[in-house]
């Protein structure tokens, strides 16, 4: 016997009644984003690799180890599915002259991304974010915009213990002294270094300040800070961002060694961590990556964005109690019968022109048995169509919630019928929208 396939170690099916909260999620989400003036962008899943080696950088842990990288057996391309999509964002808005023709770009994009990790709880091989990106845009105003409204997301969801921690990368060549001093301290210390610290000690060793190793804790918390090697014009660029986020009432912590794990950012960075969630505790990340546009082969454009982890913030989601949105039919159709098929189809369909959701009972089984599934459809109300109605014109009506027994109804009255019934139940259910 064949073993039955399984899915890729590290990818998950996502089945319907968590799909379902994800919609749910989606909705609210996009709403947010809309409401502050972004708009969609859908960029594809596979694209050459050396957007990512040249983006993300070399000496990162995305590039390093955990890219999908294929070559197309046909032509010999060299492929990645993208761990990430600011790269592509950027290659997009490049490629379609975006900014340059039509000024500053506020985009957001949903969709899985890849990255060969070691799965565990918050940590999986195809992951999704959400993500916004704004281009063409210089000023702390919009880096404070940036962290803004994800504050509004997680009230708009109702998240608690969701707290932002803030720091400044400075410009390259802030950086750059301050790798030196790096450096210089790092060697002095290189003996206790682990075996990714030695190895990224002249390649990247801003890097190493992020390291997770509990025993290298105390050796970063003593390097030299980057915030002493800021320049007059990042460190105001980084006080007026300080000051929108305060203005807005939301607290935040400066974390001297937030540097995040790709290359390209520079000056504002942040991220937004949970101690909900166990390890996995960063739900969006993002900061100020001025080159990256003109790294890749575009006219100098500063930009901004972040982006956050679908899975974490669903977990986190769940909870804090949020809930899906159960995709409950209005109504449910029983039939019996040739004749009774007939109209049902001529039911269902004259219901749906009336904006309401209607399943209808395909396959076999008795009345009593469709009844049984009507009732766990969650359907408000159920039809009932058998030969003396069919032989009619007929449905009968059925609440299936509500009080009040079956009445027949003529298909021409079935829209106004379902509505009155709708109605009423909502008026003990307030909040729904009674549609027609
Ligand atoms: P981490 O330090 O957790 O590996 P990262 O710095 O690699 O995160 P980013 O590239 O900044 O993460 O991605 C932004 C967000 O996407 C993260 O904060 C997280 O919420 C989510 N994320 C990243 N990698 C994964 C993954 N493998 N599985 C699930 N979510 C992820
Ligand atoms: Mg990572």
């Amino acid at each position: 016997m064949s073993k039955t396939l399984q899915a890729v170690r590290g990818m998950n099916d996502i089945l319907p009644d968590e799909a379902e909260a994800w919609e749910h999620f989606e909705d609210i989400v996009r709403d947010w984003l809309k409401s502050y003036g972004y708009r969609p962008i859908r960029t594809p899943i596979v694209e050459p690799t050396p957007l990512f080696t040249r983006a993300i950088g070399e000496v990162t842990d995305i590039v390093e180890k955990e890219m999908y990288s294929f070559e197309d057996a046909l032509n010999g391309e060299q492929l990645t599915l993208r761990p990430e999509n600011t790269a592509s964002c950027v290659r997009a808005a490049i490629q379609h002259n975006l900014v340059a023709s039509h000024g500053p770009q506020r985009l957001y994009y949903h969709g899985p991304m890849f990255r060969h990790e070691r799965p565990q709880k918050g940590r999986y091989r195809q992951f999704h974010q959400i993500g916004a990106e704004a281009l063409g845009f210089a000023g702390p105003d919009i880096d404070a915009e940036l962290i803004i409204m994800c504050a509004r997301l997680w009230d708009d969801l109702g998240l608690e213990d969701v707290s932002l921690e803030l720091n400044s990368l400075g410009s390259a060549e802030e950086r750059g002294a301050h790798r030196a001093a790096l450096i210089a301290y790092l060697e002095q210390h290189q003996a206790r270094l682990d075996e990714d610290g030695k190895r990224r000690l002249y390649t990247n060793p801003l890097r190493i300040l992020d390291t997770k190793n509990p025993e290298l804790q105390d050796l970063v918390e003593a390097a030299p800070r980057l915030a002493d090697y800021l320049g007059d014009e990042s460190r105001a660029h980084f006080e007026v961002v300080q000051q929108l986020v305060r203005d807005a009432g939301i607290p935040f912590r400066i974390n001297h060694r937030l540097v995040r794990g790709l290359d390209y950012y520079n000056r504002t960075v942040f991220e937004w961590v949970t101690t909900r969630l166990g390890a996995q505790g960063t739900v969006c990340a993002g900061g100020r990556y001025d080159g990256l546009v003109e790294q890749l082969g575009g006219k100098p454009t500063p930009a901004a964005g972040f982006a956050m982890g679908v899975e974490r913030l669903l977990a986190l989601w769940r909870e804090s109690g949020g809930e899906s949105d159960g995709a409950q039919p209005d109504a449910y159709v029983v039939h019996l019968g040739d004749e009774a098929r007939r109209l049902a189809f001529r039911a269902a369909e004259a219901l749906r022109t009336h904006g309401f959701a209607v399943v209808l009972h395909c396959g076999d089984g008795s009345f009593k048995s469709q009844m049984k599934k009507a009732d766990a459809s969650g359907a408000a109300v159920a039809l009932v169509i058998g030969e003396d109605e069919a032989a009619a014109g007929e449905v009968g009506l059925k609440p299936l919630r509500g009080p009040g027994g079956q009445q027949r109804i003529a298909l021409d009255a079935l829209p106004e019928a379902v509505a009155e019934l709708l109605y009423t139940e909502d008026e003990d259910n307030e909040g729904d929208d009674g549609s027609l």
